[in-house]
């Protein structure tokens, strides 16, 4: 294949990425619609206390509700650089907020923010307002928050969310950038413990630590992508509080 020579100097031409951008590219404008159609759900899936097993609550996850349509990893991130992620959050949080209202249990409804949404203005407004208009009692949402490098600089905005009363969990722990040190001062109520940090943990003693550590900053912790027995008696006895994974239960319509 010949380089492609342009005013910066030559340049491989990558057709795979090229195809990428054209798919982002057409998600992104056909997205706006797809919202207004109502093609984006809600998926659920099961948190459980380790100790017992008792299902205490559900993590809401987004699936575009249409044949072929790529899953919420890639669409999340093309609505996070158009935007769109602002008015998708928004009517996403609404859903769960309703179903969770509308539950016989009182179970906990936690839902993914983007670090795009923690960033807009007007964000804490939304989240008062939508509880008011949903009746979900503040303390039964929870906010999970994904560890990236962006996320952690909005003291203030986590602060105020944290005063409405609705609880904040850390997502993916230990994949990324904050230190324990980092959190201190921050709302956090609970830490998600990625899947991959689990794996490279081991059964051993630095994830009874970072267990330990999270119980003495007032976190409870959650073992994310439980998908044998095995690994949940491991996580229960090394103390981890609630799980989520295959193993307990896949992600469903409710
Ligand atoms: P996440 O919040 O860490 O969600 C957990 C992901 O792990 C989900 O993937 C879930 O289906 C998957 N999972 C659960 N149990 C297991 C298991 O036992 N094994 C394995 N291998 N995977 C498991 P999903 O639904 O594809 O979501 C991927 C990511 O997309 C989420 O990661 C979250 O970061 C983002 N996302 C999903 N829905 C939303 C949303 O409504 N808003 C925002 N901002 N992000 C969302
Ligand atoms: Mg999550
Ligand atoms: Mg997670
Ligand atoms: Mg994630």
């Amino acid at each position: 294949r010949w380089a492609r020579h342009d005013r910066r100097g030559p340049e491989l031409f990558d057709p795979d990425r090229a195809a990428a951008e054209r798919r982002r590219h057409r998600l992104a404008a056909e997205m706006p619609a797809a919202l207004d159609r109502g093609e984006f759900v809600l998926h659920y899936q099961p948190l459980v206390r380790l100790a017992d097993g008792v299902m205490i609550g559900v993590e809401a996850l987004a699936r575009w509700n249409r044949p072929g349509a790529p899953g919420p990893q890639q669409f999340i991130g093309v609505a996070e650089r158009t935007g769109l992620i602002r008015r998708l959050g928004r009517v996403l949080l609404e859903q769960a907020c309703r179903r969770g209202a509308a539950a016989d249990r009182e179970l906990l409804i936690s839902v993914n923010l983007s670090p795009v949404q923690l960033a807009g203005p007007g964000l804490v407004a939304d989240v008062a307002d939508i509880l008011h208009r949903t009746g979900l009692p503040a303390a039964r949402l929870q906010l999970e928050i994904t560890e990236t490098a962006e996320a952690l600089p909005y003291r203030a905005v986590l602060t105020a969310l944290g005063d409405l009363g609705v609880r904040l969990a850390l997502d993916d722990f230990g994949t990324g950038y904050s230190s324990l040190a980092v959190l201190t001062g921050l709302p956090f109520t609970e830490a998600k413990l990625a899947a991959e940090f689990l794996a490279g943990a081991g059964h051993g003693g630095v994830l009874r630590h970072v267990i330990e550590a999270c119980h003495t900053m007032g976190m409870t912790v959650t073992a994310e992508g439980i998908e044998t027995a095995e690994q949940a008696n491991v996580l229960r006895e090394l103390g981890c509080d609630h799980g989520q994974g295959y193993h307990v239960g896949r992600p469903a319509p409710w």
